[in-house]
C-alpha cells in the first residue's frame, strides 16, 4: 500500500468528482423531499464504469477492487450525493456473486449490477434479531428442487429501487433443524414476497423497507454457494459492506467541511471572518484531522481486502466504519454550529444531513457492536455478549 495514490486512482477520484458535481446535492435533496429516485445518476455512474469498478472485467466490470469502489463512492458523497446502495448492490452482492456464484450466476447478475441497469438490495436485519445475527429465523427449506423462503425483515434500504435482494435465511433441514445462514437471491416480484416502507426521519432518496416472505418459491439456482458455507460467504461479503459505509461517512463529512470552512472564511461578524475565532477553528480543524484518519484507515481496510487478507481486512474495516461515522457525525454538527441560524435552514442543506451522518452510527453494524468486536478480537477481552 502506497500513501500516494496511482496516477489511474486520481484520475477516477477527479472523473467521479466531476459526475458527482454535475448532479451535486441539490439534486440530491430535491429527489429526496419529492419523494423521487436518483435515477439518471445512477444510470449514468453505471454507464461510465463507475459502479461496477471492483468487479471482474469478464462480466462487464472494471477489474478493480474495493479501493476503487471506495473512491466512487466517496468523491459522490463529497459532491452532495452519497448514494447508500453502492453499499450494497455493487459491493456486497457484488461481491458474494462474484466470490462463490455459480458461471451461470454470475453471467446473469454481475454485468447488470456492473453497468447499473441491475440493483440488488441486502437483507439480514430482522425485528427479533436485531444486532444478533444468530437469532435470526427466516428460513429456507427444500421443497423438491426448489426452496420455500418464509419470515421477514426489516430496515432494508432500496427495495423499490431493486431487481432482486440478496437475503440471508437459514436453512432448515428435513428433520426441521435450523442450520447455517444461508445466500439467496430473490427477486422483488416473487409471488408471495411484499414490502412496505417504513417511515424514516432521514431526508434521502434511499428508502427502508420492512420485507415480508410467505413461502416465496425459488429455483434452485437462487441460492449463492452452498448452505454449509454460509457464514464465511456472508463475512466476505461484510468487510466491503464496512469498507463502503466507512466511504458513505467520509464523503458526508467531506461535504460538510467543506461547507463550514468556506462559510467561515467569508462570514463576517466582529470585522473578522468567523474562521478567525478559534472557538470555530479548532474544532473544525479537529474534524479535518479525524477525516483524514478515518480515510487512511479504510484505505488500508480496502487494500487488505483486495489483497485477500480476509481476516485482517476485518479488523480494519470495522476500526474504519467506527472512525468514519463519527467524523461524519461530529463534522455535521460543526458544520450547523459554524453556520449559526443558516446551519438549520433548507437553503444551506446542513440540517437535512444530521439524520443521514448519524446513521451511520446504527447502520450497518452499530458503534457498540464494533467495539465489541474490537474488545473481544484486538484487545482479546472476554466476550461481553
Ligand atoms: C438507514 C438505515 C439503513 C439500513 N439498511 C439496511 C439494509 O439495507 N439491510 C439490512 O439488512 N439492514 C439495514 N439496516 C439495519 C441496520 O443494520 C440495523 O439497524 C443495525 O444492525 C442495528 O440493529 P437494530 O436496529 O435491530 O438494533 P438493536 O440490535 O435492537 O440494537 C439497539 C441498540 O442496542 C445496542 N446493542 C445491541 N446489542 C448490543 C450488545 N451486545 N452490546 C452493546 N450494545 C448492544 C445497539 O448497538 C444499538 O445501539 C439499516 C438501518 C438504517 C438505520
Amino acid at each position: 500500500m502506497s500513501f500516494v495514490e496511482t496516477e489511474e486512482r486520481r484520475a477516477l477520484r477527479a472523473a467521479v468528482r466531476e459526475l458527482g458535481r454535475k448532479y451535486g446535492y441539490a439534486y440530491f435533496n430535491e429527489r429526496a423531499r419529492s419523494g423521487g429516485q436518483t435515477t439518471e445518476l445512477w444510470q449514468e455512474a453505471g454507464k461510465l464504469g463507475y459502479l461496477g469498478v471492483n468487479l471482474p472485467e469478464q462480466y462487464g466490470g472494471g477489474g478493480g477492487g474495493m479501493a476503487d469502489l471506495s473512491i466512487v463512492l466517496e468523491e459522490l458523497g463529497a459532491a452532495g450525493c452519497p448514494l447508500l446502495m453502492m453499499v450494497v448492490s455493487p459491493s456486497i452482492c457484488g461481491t458474494v456473486i462474484t466470490r462463490f456464484g455459480t458461471e451461470a450466476q454470475k453471467e446473469q447478475w454481475l454485468p447488470g449490477i456492473a453497468d447499473g441497469s441491475t440493483t440488488m438490495a441486502f437483507a439480514i436485519t430482522e425485528p427479533d434479531a436485531g444486532s444478533n445475527s444468530h437469532k435470526l429465523t427466516t428460513s429456507i427449506r427444500r421443497d423438491g428442487d426448489e426452496w420455500l423462503l418464509s419470515g421477514g425483515k426489516y430496515y432494508i434500504s432500496g427495495v423499490d429501487e431493486a431487481e432482486a435482494v440478496l437475503v440471508v435465511a437459514r436453512h432448515v433441514d428435513a428433520s426441521g433443524q435450523r442450520l447455517a445462514p444461508s445466500l439467496m437471491i430473490v427477486p422483488t416480484d416473487a409471488p408471495g414476497f411484499t414490502y412496505q416502507p417504513i417511515e424514516m426521519d432521514i431526508i434521502s432518496p434511499e428508502r427502508q423497507f420492512t420485507l415480508f416472505f410467505d413461502n416465496v418459491r425459488l429455483p434452485s439456482d437462487a441460492l449463492i454457494g452452498s448452505t454449509d458455507a454460509g457464514l464465511a460467504q456472508l463475512f466476505a461479503g461484510l468487510n466491503p459492506e464496512r469498507i463502503m459505509a466507512a466511504s458513505f461517512s467520509t464523503g458526508l463529512a467531506r461535504h460538510a467541511l467543506e461547507k463550514a470552512a468556506a462559510y467561515m472564511r467569508t462570514r463576517n461578524v466582529w470585522g473578522t471572518p468567523i474562521g478567525a475565532h478559534q472557538g470555530l477553528a479548532h474544532p473544525l480543524a479537529q474534524c479535518a484531522i479525524q477525516l483524514e484518519l478515518a480515510r487512511l484507515m479504510t484505505q488500508k481496510a480496502a487494500a487488505l481486502y483486495d489483497a485477500g487478507l480476509d481476516r485482517e481486512s476485518g479488523e480494519s474495516a470495522n476500526m474504519a466504519k467506527y472512525a468514519a461515522a463519527e467524523v461524519a457525525a461530529t463534522t455535521v454538527d460543526q458544520a450547523i454550529q459554524s453556520h449559526g441560524g443558516n446551519g438549520l435552514a433548507s437553503e444551506y442543506g446542513l440540517g437535512a444531513l444530521l439524520t443521514a451522518s448519524r446513521a451511520g452510527r446504527i447502520a450497518p453494524v452499530s458503534r457498540e457492536m464494533i467495539l465489541n468486536y474490537v474488545a473481544q478480537h484486538t484487545l482479546k477481552l472476554p466476550k461481553s455478549y
